[in-house]
């Protein structure tokens, strides 16, 4: 294989699971058939980010540049680009590419392809190695898994909404939250915080569990109705098989049992969070009322752009800080500490 043509960007990266991330310059291919080259101008802070850089889930390719919440503008395209040209506000999130032919992706759920590939996280198909990711000047991408930006959102605040926004959105809208649909939303993280405002958004009753009772204030602004502290097992009690549905969006070990047991008959609990280790179930829980315990992953091209329009027509960003890129190990070690409030979000420009 001859190596296409390439161009250098400055970008954050880290060489291993122990090392911090530092400055660095990566090779981008040059935008090539149906790509564009997309300088970027925010790009938002992931649990996933950290998972990632630190090798949690055992298979991360070094060197590593997270980021997959990137928002930026188009600088350059291939003659072949027909969906945007020069100038236009763009957003990237998890996906960069799948086979585009399988059941997954002409359903729009490309996110299920086997071949789908992360915006880091991947073999790169064409230049080999990892993916690389947002935490760069630029990036290249095909058209198809570019999306659209609403022009009255904060470009910064709106920049979360390509993971923290999809993956919260996806569950909610596939299992109904809506009118008269009891919702639970578990961890005011990243996450979390953007469940409670699409969950009330949509009309549903919105519970917000939390291990942080300094964050209560802060849900029913966002959007929920109620606030169980999660380590007060009377609280937890007194919300015991009234659940329709519950998000989990925690980023560590916890117990998953006990929220089982607030669901109803046939209600669901989705895991959308990714700690490093498998949560045990214990059967009763789910056999006793029919209850059921599933995950999903971010969420299609088709409905990640019908998120952002949602999002523009009802004027929904995420609750961001805004950091420079050399605060991002620091800004992980806040996030371990559930300490952001309540996404952090780079300001690209500060990588000279
Ligand atoms: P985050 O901002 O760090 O939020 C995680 C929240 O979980 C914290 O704010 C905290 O909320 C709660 N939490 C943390 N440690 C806990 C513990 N030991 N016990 C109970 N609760 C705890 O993270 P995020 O960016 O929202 O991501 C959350 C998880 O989702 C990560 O594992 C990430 O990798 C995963 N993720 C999955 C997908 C997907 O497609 N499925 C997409 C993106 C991210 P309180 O302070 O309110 O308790
Ligand atoms: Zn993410
Ligand atoms: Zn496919």
């Amino acid at each position: 294989m001859t190596k296409p043509a390439c161009f250098s960007v400055k970008a954050y990266s880290t060489p291993a699971a122990a090392t911090p991330l530092r400055a660095a310059t990566i090779e981008r291919r040059q935008p090539g058939p149906r790509d564009l080259r997309v300088q970027i101008q925010y790009c938002g802070v992931c649990h996933s980010d950290l998972h990632y850089a630190r090798n949690e889930w055992g298979f991360t390719q070094y060197p590593a540049v997270p980021g997959h919440e990137i928002v930026g503008r188009v600088t350059e395209v291939d003659a072949g680009v027909t969906k945007f040209k020069v100038g236009d506000t763009v957003g990237v999130g998890c996906l960069v590419n799948s086979c585009r032919t399988c059941p997954e992706c002409r359903a729009g759920y490309e996110q299920y392809c086997n071949q789908m590939v992360m915006t880091y996280g991947s073999t790169d198909p064409v230049l080999g190695g990892g993916t690389l990711g947002g935490y760069a000047q630029s990036i290249v991408v095909t058209e198809e898994f570019v999306l659209r930006m609403p022009s009255n959102l904060d470009l910064a605040a709106a920049a979360p909404l390509l993971c923290a926004g999809i993956t919260t959105y996806s569950p909610l809208r596939h299992w109904g939250a809506g009118p008269g649909k009891k919702v639970g939303v578990v961890g005011l993280g990243g996450l979390g915080h953007m469940g409670v405002k699409f969950a009330r958004a949509f009309g549903a009753h919105v519970v917000l569990f939390t291990t942080s009772p300094g964050k209560a204030a802060d849900a029913r602004r966002l959007g929920a109705h109620e606030v169980v502290v999660s380590t007060d097992a009377a609280q937890m009690q007194a919300q015991a098989g009234s659940f329709d549905f519950i998000l989990d969006c925690v980023s560590a070990q916890h117990d998953i049992n006990a929220y089982l047991e607030l669901l109803k008959r046939d209600g669901n609990l989705t895991l959308v969070g990714a700690p490093q280790h498998p949560l045990p179930v214990a059967p009763f829980p789910l056999i006793f009322r029919r209850r059921s315990f599933s995950g999903s992953l971010i969420g299609g091209l088709p409905e990640t752009q019908e998120m952002l329009d949602f999002c523009g027509t009802h004027n929904i960003t995420c609750d961001i800080e805004m950091i420079r890129m050399d605060q991002i190990n620091e800004a992980y070690e806040r996030m371990l500490k559930s300490d952001v409030k309540y996404r952090f979000v780079i300001d690209m420009a500060s990588l000279k």
